[in-house]
């Protein structure tokens, strides 16, 4: 039995934005990574690994992973929030890595054994016409991914127009904004639906294409959306509404068959079961960390099987190569698997985690070794760490509508 020794978090990236939790035990060379990266708090994430949940696994056995996700969910009493859940993530990913080098297995074959050969891949398209956005997804395509996002810009692109002809009162360009222009709800009616009509006549209906309202609409006008692109028979439609608003997807679901992506920003149970018990997604797309890692997104796959939704789970630009290992190891054996999201790392970055999943012709590809397979460089991590630049405080992009009003992003 490997008795738990200590519980500590490396920050690297060159901006600090990824956190990797070590789990070392007594048996000599024994020890699991994980990822609790977390953009805009990692040092509340640290703190909830390095003095709270870590500290009260030391001397514990490694291999009750159940029961310390159990008990760490509720050893500060209050519970559901992204920063604990990062944490339990990070912690709950490591003892798997752990348990899967002690049986000598890929942890993939311990949660069931392989579905599927290889994990396909979503990719993310874009350009600021559409011109430039075909040319991306015809590069995609070429590269071997089976489905494409389409996005026009940055989130929110479409919706956006110069902010002189938005017709502001006076003083509402005081409001910061991230974007030169203003976000208009029916601009993005106008020009996403537009764009998929542009699309399909240039690409026809062979291509699975995928896209992402990243919450920027009104939810009436999120089911306007939905139901303006039925005709262009998209793979799905990602985060059509903000979490506050989900209870829309009931009219959604009268309206149109577009199918719907959602959840990334999803950290408590109640927020996703009763989307899945009442059959209003199509896919459930947390981050595997958010939500307290492999164990918990292996139930919330189970569950979703039973009602028949698919998984999709999210890769953010800021997420690092353990999580997108975790995701590969559950997408592997999850029966229920839709599509994956895409993350790519610089050759730099890579070479930190030794055994990382292989990226090829839009497939993530596991490797041979036992656990996570993947491992991770301590000095190079350590020497890539631009210490300032990790230290700078991190918000989201502010949208502003005409008259000053932050979007919802
Ligand atoms: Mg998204």
């Amino acid at each position: 039995m490997a008795k738990i020794t200590r519980v500590r978090t490396i920050r690297t990236r060159r901006n600090g934005g990824w956190i990797i939790v070590k789990v070392e035990t007594d048996q000599p060379g024994l020890y699991g990574i994980g990822s609790a990266s977390d953009w805009y708090q990692g040092d509340a994430v640290v703190a909830a690994i390095e003095q709270s949940l870590g500290p009260r696994l030391v001397g514990r056995d490694a291999s009750a992973i159940e029961d310390h996700w159990q008990s760490g969910y509720t050893c500060g009493y209050w519970r559901n929030g992204s920063i604990l859940n990062t944490a339990l993530g990070g912690i709950d990913m490591a003892l798997w890595d752990i348990k899967g080098k002690e049986a000598g297995m890929p942890v993939y074959q311990l949660l069931g054994g392989g579905s599927r050969a290889a994990v396909p891949c979503y990719a993310h398209a874009g350009g600021n016409t559409l011109e430039a956005l075909e040319e991306d997804i015809r590069r995609y395509v070429a590269d071997g991914y089976p489905v494409i996002r389409c996005q026009l810009g940055p989130y929110g692109g479409g919706g956006f127009i110069p902010a002189e002809r938005a017709g502001r009162p006076d003083g509402a360009g005081a409001f910061p904004s991230s974007s030169p222009g203003v976000f208009d709800d029916e601009s993005y009616l106008e020009n996403v639906p537009r764009m998929f009509a542009y699309l399909r006549d240039r690409l026809g209906f062979g291509v699975k294409l995928t896209h992402d309202v990243h919450e920027h609409l009104r939810p009436h006008n999120a089911v306007t959306l939905a139901k303006l692109l039925e005709p262009y028979r998209l793979y799905f439609l990602e985060d059509n509404l903000s979490p506050e608003q989900v209870a829309y997807y009931r009219q959604i679901r009268q309206q149109c068959v577009t199918p719907q992506a959602m959840g990334e920003l999803f950290v408590n149970p109640h927020e996703w079961l009763p989307l899945v018990q009442e059959r209003l997604i199509d896919y459930i797309r947390c981050r595997v960390s958010k939500i307290g890692g492999i164990s918990a997104a292996m139930k919330i796959a189970h569950v979703c099987e039973m009602y028949g939704v698919q998984t999709a789970w999210q890769e953010g630009g800021d997420n690092d190569p353990v999580n997108q290992a975790a995701a590969m190891h559950v997408d592997m054996t999850s029966w229920n698997f839709g599509i994956q999201e895409e993350n790519h790392f610089t050759d730099e970055e890579l070479e930190i985690f030794p055994g990382h999943a292989r990226l090829e012709r839009g497939h993530l590809y596991p490797n041979a070794s036992p656990g996570l397979g993947i491992d991770f460089d301590e000095e190079k991590a350590t020497r890539m760490l631009d210490r300032d630049l990790s230290r700078k405080p991190r918000h989201m992009a502010e949208d502003r509508r005409a008259d000053g009003t932050a979007v919802r992003p």
